[in-house]
């Protein structure tokens, strides 16, 4: 695959689950993959093991300093970012008379603030080039709500209009912006959760690997006329 040859993806949460997937496809497509994430000795190893054109950074996504530190070493190990994944995310659940402000403000600031912030860090970048495509993982919970999962769904919803409000806005920089909502995913997210409980038509969870063909092709000029737009990979979960 040559698809993404000569160009440069940072992914955000890239050490392990679904982010760590984005990063092996986007690296075998043939770009140079940035690994950012809080936890270095993961992304470092998984840095280690793609070898050339990877490279482990820190970042804390809710931090405006952390992302430009992110940024800073994406420039200067590979000169430029053409593709941002904002994948970093975290949820919690609680019934809304049991949900403390505390759970809601620390999932809106990883999933909906570190996307504002991850866009706003490389956008100047992106400008001068006239190219990018940033990548923003929503859910199917950013589709439909889901009973306790309050600041996880706002954050999510959050995420989809972030997105076409970009796509709008950077469209004519040549920068294409679109969410993908993946479905059940087994991850450690996800690892207490029944796969069972929701009924899945292609009669499984997801793998992280199932939700990187789309990450990719959003990525590569194969969707060059494509922005402001969800792609949902969830096995016909919400169908
Ligand atoms: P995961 O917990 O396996 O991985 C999340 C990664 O994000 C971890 O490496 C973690 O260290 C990193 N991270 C968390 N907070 C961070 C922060 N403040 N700064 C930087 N990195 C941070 O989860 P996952 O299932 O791989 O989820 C990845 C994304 O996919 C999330 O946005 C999640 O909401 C979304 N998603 C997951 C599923 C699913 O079923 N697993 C479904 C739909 C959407």
């Amino acid at each position: 695959d040559t698809r993404l040859d000569g160009r440069v993806a940072l992914v955000s949460g890239g050490a392990r689950g679904l982010g760590e997937a984005f990063a092996r496809a986007l690296h075998a497509a043939g770009a140079s993959v940035v690994i950012a994430d809080l936890l270095d000795d993961d992304a470092g190893r998984l840095a280690a093991e793609l070898g050339d054109r990877a490279l482990a950074t820190h970042l804390d996504v809710t931090s405006q300093e952390s992302w430009a530190a992110a940024v800073d070493a994406t420039l200067g190990a590979f000169g430029t970012v053409d593709v941002l994944v904002n994948n970093a995310g975290i949820a919690n659940a609680g019934p809304i008379d049991h949900y403390p402000v505390a759970k809601w403000d620390a999932v809106i600031a990883v999933n909906l603030t570190g996307v504002f912030l991850g866009v706003q860090a490389v956008v100047p970048t992106m400008k001068a080039a006239g190219r990018g495509s940033i990548v923003n993982i929503s859910s199917v919970e950013g589709m439909l709500g889901g009973s306790h999962l309050h600041g996880y769904v706002a954050s999510k919803f959050g995420v989809r209009g972030l997105t076409k409000s970009l796509a709008v806005e950077l469209g004519p920089d040549g920068i294409r912006v679109n969410s993908v909502h993946p479905g059940f995913v087994q991850t450690s997210m996800t690892s207490r959760l029944d796969p069972t409980a929701v009924p899945i038509p292609l009669g499984r969870p997801a793998l992280p690997a199932d939700v990187a063909g789309t990450v990719v092709f959003l990525a590569s000029d194969d969707s060059a006329y494509t922005t402001g737009t969800e792609l949902v990979v969830d096995g016909g979960m919400i169908a």
